[in-house]
């Protein structure tokens, strides 16, 4: 008889310890990504989970971009090999800031008051020890899926992925290549009146920046007519910039979604969108500031740099704006909106910089049905809603998806997970919930049974 999925959540369960640990082992690799060579230092940490991994007769590689930089593949062959499922996770982790504030030493992975402390702990090691349990598991109980198992733990996150996901797409695409693929990301859960919705985000928004050179004539501060001050071109842009309405915009699938889990009969317009982003912060600030973001290009100044001596009128003004697009808004479009901001304005000229274009993957696939099913049963509730999402950040999934794999952020936390506590994520005091740990661990091997059959 093979394993039911009761099984190997009670697997889970009666070695949680050995999940535990896992998270604590990882967190003392000291897998710190500064961005400045030599950094990161993730093969170590790689050699490690490739002995456990060996341990239980599941074989990987470790591919490395660059000296130190290892890239961990695992693979738990299915009998038919498809469909394909990765398991995607970084094993780097941001700098401590002073380790002399934390509640307990920042690399020491203690476990304490029903959670595992240290840097990574929640971004993202805990995820990534939940989903080699997954396979490990799987393969204790014996049980042979159809389709292929993949579990890629990449180095590099934290900076951009140049030597992690990126080198993976671009130097190993074959190692990674999938029909469907599970990254971090989505929040929650968030608590509706009619239930607990988590969100999926099936694509991010895209991420530029525009700097701004505005011009004027330098002249002594004394004779302040003879030149012309740069400071009062860059008040007309900064006020233009306050006003500016950014045009609304409701093609992403959480507005198709929204109406139904709130039990309205109305659609979503850009018209209203809006007004329903305020009412909804009163229930929940994440999903309310989410609406928002999915609804809008936007353009906000956080750098300037003007003048060089208190007794110059200032000639020149540098003005750099971080700009988030949504998936559909090119080149073209965030330069037709800059060209009309900035019109009028005699001396000014931009550059466009871009950090991430936006992508997405569709929803309502077969990942989501099988998502769906897969944390409801890992949960044991059936009153959870989901809101496909556009996450505001970036991650590895856009380095992926170009490969044609459908890509969904989602680490969620327990449905009963303490909220309230802040993780420390890139902060002070990281910690992961051990209940939210295995709760993921259930999830994903519950995800690769209904999935990969
Ligand atoms: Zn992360």
């Amino acid at each position: 008889m093979p394993p039911t999925l009761n099984d190997l959540f009670d697997l889970v369960d009666t070695h949680a310890d050995e999940v535990v640990g896992l998270l604590a082992d990882l967190i003392r690799f000291e897998t710190v990504n500064t961005g400045i060579m030599p950094t990161g230092n993730e093969l170590p940490l790689c050699r490690y989970v490739q002995a456990r991994l060996a341990a239980e007769g599941i074989t990987s590689e470790i591919l490395c971009s660059a000296e130190n930089r290892g890239n961990l593949i695992a693979r738990l062959p299915g009998s038919r090999g498809r469909p394909r499922l990765l398991l995607m996770g970084h094993t780097d982790v941001v700098p401590v800031e002073n380790p002399e504030a934390w509640r307990y030493p920042p690399f020491s992975g203690t476990i304490a008051d029903g959670r595992v402390w240290g840097r990574g702990a929640a971004d993202m090691k805990d995820t990534v020890a939940a989903e080699i349990m997954a396979l490990i598991f799987l393969r204790r109980a014996g049980v042979t899926l159809a389709g292929d198992l993949i579990l890629a733990a990449a180095a590099d996150e934290e900076t951009g992925g140049a030597y992690g996901f990126g080198w993976l797409a671009q130097h190993a695409a074959e190692a990674i290549r999938a029909d469907y693929a599970i990254n971090e990301g989505g929040g929650g859960p968030i608590p509706l009146p009619n239930g607990l919705a988590y969100t999926v985000p099936v694509g991010e928004k895209g991420r530029l920046e525009a700097h701004i050179t505005l011009r004027g004539q330098p002249a002594h501060a004394a004779s302040p007519w003879l030149g012309d001050n740069v400071s009062f071109k860059l008040a007309e842009v900064l006020q233009r910039l306050a006003a500016w309405q950014p045009e609304r915009d409701v093609s992403a699938e959480i507005f198709a979604h929204l109406p139904a889990l709130l039990g309205r009969r109305e659609p979503i317009t850009p018209q209203n969108v809006d007004a329903l982003a305020d009412e909804l912060s009163q229930i929940s600030r994440q999903l309310g500031s989410a609406v928002r973001g999915m609804s809008r290009m936007t353009i906000v100044p956080t750098m300037i740099s003007a003048g060089v001596k208190s007794n110059s009128v200032p000639a020149a003004c540098k003005l750099v704006c971080d700009v988030r697009t949504l998936p559909h808004q090119d080149e073209a479009y965030v330069r037709g909106q800059i060209d009309t901001l900035l019109a009028g304005i005699e001396g000014a000229s931009y550059e466009l910089i871009w950090t991430a274009v936006a992508n997405a993957s569709p929803y309502d696939t077969e990942l989501t049905a099988a998502l769906r099913r897969a944390t409801a049963a890992a949960a044991g509730r059936e009153d959870l809603h989901w809101l496909p999402s556009l996450t505001t950040g970036f991650t590895d999934a856009r380095l992926v998806r170009p490969l044609g794999i459908i890509t969904y952020g989602f680490n969620p936390a327990h449905p009963a997970a303490d909220l309230t506590h802040p993780a420390g994520v890139h902060g002070t005091d990281e910690s992961a919930e051990i209940a939210t740990l295995l709760f993921r661990t259930k999830l994903f091997i519950a995800l690769a049974l209904d999935l990969l059959g």
